[in-house]
């Protein structure tokens, strides 16, 4: 029986880091793999969507840009990412683990995987643990729906790695996945209905990102459903027909199931380490990211980012949990990390965590901080969430103090011609000189508003923040602009509250709170003046929760609508029917 200091189960991104991370070091590392070395991100999500929207920018071919994403994805071949592991001095096992008691692990042989490069496991192999790493990530969950199971059907990773191009496509869900691949599908020619149940696109995040997005969504010919749920689907001879709670009836000939994804852990044999977490459910993690024992699984929110898993000894533990004892053995330290945690499902959040995990294996203490994990989406235009949301602030008690500024009264807008966008940031009213959260949708967002993650992350008192210059024309002085009114509002500056008022007739320099689009505490539903998570200027943990409720009627958010400079212009024609298929709408300028 092989033993090993640490397993790691699961080999996607956070898996293979901390694998070779510890075994770099000098401790003996097996790494189990099921599938892929390397997980979703490289193969299946984030490199296969990313290039098929840069090829709809582009306004490339679907046959062009398949082959580009395929060549993105590395052809689903993972010989380098095993060859990196075994470089690092890493044993890779192919095969499906399973905790079988205290210490131990046996991995199954995945019958025709064998012809992957890296050792097979032949038959069942048992390997013996110090620590164990569990990363294992996430898997699609399919509403429960009457028929759905029926009719075709595609996950995320099969659209994303699929030729076809459907004449017409039912998305399912509008969070990220479901915002990305509508936007992809429809401006390659295929006829999308996106169905959302929530009366918004990016149902948890600031609500105008989704009235924007939505808009930017409909320009590129997608046909947007909200506020009512599928409740049965069958097939027809012509595809499939979905019926809707309100009685709409719509026709397609596939599905595209995006209306959520849960930690992967059935199967997994946790019960023997008397961790309970079932399907549905997030592992009970510290803030050191290890799992803890005998404490039973919390429910996963259905909501695009997830709640930070509750801190140890809140529950009772179980008596019949086996092996109860088990997980705080020498042999039994188990950690996790990545979607298999459910905080902030990214491939950042994956990294971060393991990086925290493998400095603790390696004898630090770390602990994560989840204040300002990056939410984003990559359509255009593109939407960057970070910290307290305006839905969390009114789940949580917490009074926001909202800034807004709209893209198109910069400079760079008039450069680029492309005025989409807006900008809000976020205080907390009882402790004001720090921002909390931030949202901004626009060109490009993900990479102008990483300044903004530093400030929360590292809580920059707003008088330096105010102090930084932003180079001439960016799109980043729409965020210099509203912290001038933020910290003249923090710092008791007169603004009447409860203000929402977009940009007016200010231009970037204007640093009048008014001119900002300033909205004072207490208009955030729910907010009852009390001092929140947020009072002593820390949102903690649960900063990433995106459960609670609608954020509509969140400060500032009552000019959410998409800014117009130009009244005159004619909306994008999105493809129609008899387009298909058809050569790229490109998605940049599309509104032209
Ligand atoms: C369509 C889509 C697009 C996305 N785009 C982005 C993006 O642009 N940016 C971003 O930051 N995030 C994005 N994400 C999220 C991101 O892909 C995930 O957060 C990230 O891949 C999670 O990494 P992980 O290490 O937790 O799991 P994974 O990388 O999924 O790895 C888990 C691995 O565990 C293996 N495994 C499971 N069970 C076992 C077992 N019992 N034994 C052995 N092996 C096992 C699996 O085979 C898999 O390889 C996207 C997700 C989707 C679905």
């Amino acid at each position: 029986m092989p033993d090993f200091d640490v397993v790691v189960l699961g080999g996607g991104t956070s898996g293979s880091l901390i694998a070779a991370e510890v075994s770099r070091a000098g401790r003996s590392t097996a790494l189990v793999e099921a599938g892929l070395v390397g997980g979703e991100a490289p193969y299946l999500a984030d490199m296969a969507s990313k290039s098929l929207l840069q090829s709809a920018r582009r306004g490339e071919t679907w046959e062009h840009a398949v082959a580009r994403r395929d060549e993105v994805a590395g052809h689903l071949d993972d010989t380098a990412a095993a060859a990196q592991l075994a470089e690092a001095g890493v044993t890779l096992i192919r095969g499906t683990g399973r905790i079988t008691g205290p210490g131990t692990v046996v991995v199954q042989p995945n019958p025709g995987k064998d012809s992957r490069s890296g050792p097979a496991a032949a038959a069942p192999l048992t390997l013996r643990y110090q620590d164990l790493v569990v990363c294992t990530g996430s898997e699609p969950v399919a509403p429960p729906v009457e028929g759905l199971a029926d009719v075709p059907a595609w996950t995320s990773a099969e659209a994303l790695t699929c030729p076809d191009l459907p004449r017409r496509l039912v998305v399912l869900g509008a969070g990220p996945v479901g915002c990305e691949l509508a936007q992809i599908y429809a401006a390659f020619g295929s006829q999308v209905t996106l169905i959302e149940a929530e009366p918004h696109v990016l149902p948890g995040e600031a609500q105008f990102t989704g009235e924007i997005l939505g808009d930017a969504l409909r320009r590129t010919g997608v046909d947007l459903r909200l506020g009512s749920a599928v409740v049965k689907a069958e097939t027809t001879d012509e595809g499939l027909a979905l019926t809707l709670a309100d009685g709409t009836r719509i026709e397609a000939d596939r599905v595209l199931l995006a209306s959520g994804r849960r930690p992967r852990l059935s199967g997994l044999g946790l019960e023997e380490l008397g961790i309970t977490a079932g399907p549905g459910e997030m592992l009970p993690l510290d803030e050191h990211c290890r799992v803890v024992p005998n404490a039973p699984g919390k429910a996963v929110p259905n909501a695009p980012v997830k709640t930070v898993p509750n801190a140890p000894g809140k529950a009772a533990p179980s008596a019949q949990a086996k092996g109860a004892a088990a997980g705080t053995k020498a042999t039994g330290r188990v950690w996790a990390a990545g979607d298999v945690t459910a905080v902030a499902p990214y491939t950042h959040t994956a990294r971060y965590q393991a990086r925290i995990i493998a400095a603790n294996l390696l004898g630090s203490t770390r602990a994560a901080d989840y204040r300002a994990i990056p939410r984003t989406v990559y359509t255009s235009p593109s939407v960057y969430t970070v910290g307290m949301s305006p839905s969390l602030a009114a789940a949580t008690g917490v009074d926001l103090i909202t800034v807004s500024y709209d893209l198109a009264e910069t400079a760079r807008a008039q450069v680029e011609d492309d005025d989409r966008g807006r900008v809000e940031l976020y205080a907390d009213a009882g402790s004001g000189d720090i921002l909390v959260g931030a949202a901004a949708i626009g060109p490009d967002a993900e990479e102008w508003m990483g300044e903004v993650t530093l400030a929360i992350r590292a809580r920059i008192p707003l008088a330096v923040l105010t102090d930084v210059v932003h180079a001439f024309p960016t799109y980043g002085e729409a965020v210099g602009t509203p912290l001038r009114g933020l910290a003249q509002r923090s710092a008791g500056g007169g603004v009447a509250a409860g203000g929402g008022v977009a940009a007016g007739g200010g231009g970037p320099e204007d640093a009048s709170p008014e001119a900002a689009g300033v909205a004072g505490p207490g208009t955030a539903a729910g907010a009852d003046g009390s001092p929140g998570p947020g009072a002593n200027g820390s949102v903690g943990a649960d900063a990433e929760a995106g459960t609670g409720g609608d954020a509509g009627s969140a400060a500032g958010q009552a000019s959410g609508a998409l800014p117009s400079r130009k009244p005159g212009r004619t909306a994008h024609r999105g493809p129609r029917p008899g387009d298909h298929p058809t050569v790229t709408q490109p998605l940049r300028g599309a509104d032209e």
